[in-house]
């Protein structure tokens, strides 16, 4: 096995070489050897493990300073954990490292941006999503409808504008991870001494720390504030659906990245119409003569119109029309075309009569025509039969 090559002469840098320069230069070898730009080349493969594990040690403060002193074996002998020769250091461990250093936390190779050389990025925070609910009305439904809420939530503090810091001041390196997010522990496990990389309890991984905090926000940059939303229901929705309203949602901390707004569905119970997907129904109350002679009756359609139809004369309760294309559209996107407006007629029986009209009434029951014959039973039968099919 080769001689391992010494931490400082494998970052090419002075022994007294500061933090920053360090980081430096570990980035400038990382680039260079990474595997995605050297596939299949075993050398860089080496050296950008070597590099890795130089920057592991010489980034911390503890275990440079034990370096200084005890070369590689550290002090008892216990050496540097996982560092013998690279073999316990696995190429994800290094990744999670290297992206770190990125600013790229948990994005894989997402944020890597190959000679760009843009400075440390931060870690960005996330607002939480908000959850509201609409109650729409079927008209609401129908034409879609665009609906102001007022919502309470995580603005941007105006006094540091979002910054959390005093005065505006920019934040500082975090002296406890400087700069990195993260701290490594060197941990005395069954399989020797471990190095275990941990988010930062200083900075919870920002690698910045806020030296004098906002005094309105305590540091965090956002505070309770009022906003209101104007959300576009589109046209279609339905009961128990969910619209995301991306970026409407609380504030980010530390100028981060809004949330969401999940915006509920409920519709409102309607008297004259039954919703059936995007069909809707429309229960016709004939009167007898219009059943028995024909004639035209005014239906209302969800628009808030009326119109004319046709009644055939001996029309039989349970007969059903369909208009098309007089029901709900179909939430743009996921479907096409209209839904219908189905009238299914039934005929009033009064409840109560007058003599004369007992009178007609008695005398039509003579009539053999009015005793309804096996065939019209039998198809009121069949109708209701193949309704609860
Ligand atoms: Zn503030
Ligand atoms: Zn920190």
């Amino acid at each position: 096995m080769a001689e391992k090559r010494d931490y400082y002469e494998v970052l090419g840098v002075a022994k007294d070489a500061s933090e920053d320069d360090i980081k430096k230069a570990y980035r400038k070898l990382a680039i260079k050897y990474h595997p995605d730009r050297n596939p299949g080349d075993k050398t860089a493969e080496e050296k950008f493990k070597e590099a890795a594990e130089a920057y592991e040690v010489l980034h911390d403060a503890q275990k440079r300073q034990q370096y200084d002193q005890f070369g590689f074996n550290g002090p008892q002998g216990s050496g540097f954990g996982g560092f013998g020769g690279g073999a316990g250091m696995n190429m994800d461990d290094i990744f999670s490292m290297f992206g770190d250093i990125f600013g790229g936390h948990g994005g894989g190779f997402g944020g890597f941006g190959f000679g760009g050389g843009g400075g440390d990025q931060q870690r960005v925070y996330r607002g939480s999503d908000l959850r509201l609910k609409v109650k729409l009305s079927l008209q609401d439904v129908a034409s879609g409808v665009t609906k102001k809420f007022k919502v309470r939530k995580d603005v941007a503090c105006s006094h540091c504008h979002g910054s959390g810091a005093e005065g505006g001041a920019a934040p500082e390196t975090c002296p406890t991870c400087h700069g990195t997010g993260i701290v490594s522990r060197t941990v005395r496990s069954m399989f020797g001494m471990m190095t275990t990389q941990a988010e930062c309890p200083t900075c919870h991984g920002e690698g910045t720390v806020i030296k004098n905090k906002c005094k309105e926000c305590s540091g965090t940059g956002t505070v309770k504030g009022e906003e209101v939303v104007e959300i576009n229901i589109p046209a279609g929705v339905e009961e128990g659906m969910v619209l995301n309203v991306h970026g409407k949602g609380n504030a980010g901390a530390h100028n981060g990245i809004n949330g969401d707004i999940q915006v509920l569905v409920e519709e409102e119970k309607n008297d004259t119409f039954i919703r059936d997907k995007q069909d809707v129904l429309y229960n016709l109350l004939l009167d007898f003569p219009t059943a028995a002679l024909g004639g035209e009756v005014d239906v209302p359609t969800i628009d808030g119109r009326k119109i004319k139809l046709k009644v055939d004369p001996g029309t039989q309760p349970g007969k059903s029309v369909r208009l098309r294309g007089k029901g709900l559209p179909a939430v743009k996107g996921y479907g096409s075309g209209m839904g219908d407006l189905i009238v299914s007629m039934s005929v009033y029986v009064p409840k109560t009569l007058s003599r004369d009209e007992r009178k007609a009434i008695e005398k039509l029951r003579e009539s053999e025509n009015f005793q309804g014959d096996k065939t019209t039973r039998q198809s009121i039968f069949d109708k209701l039969r193949s309704h609860f099919n």
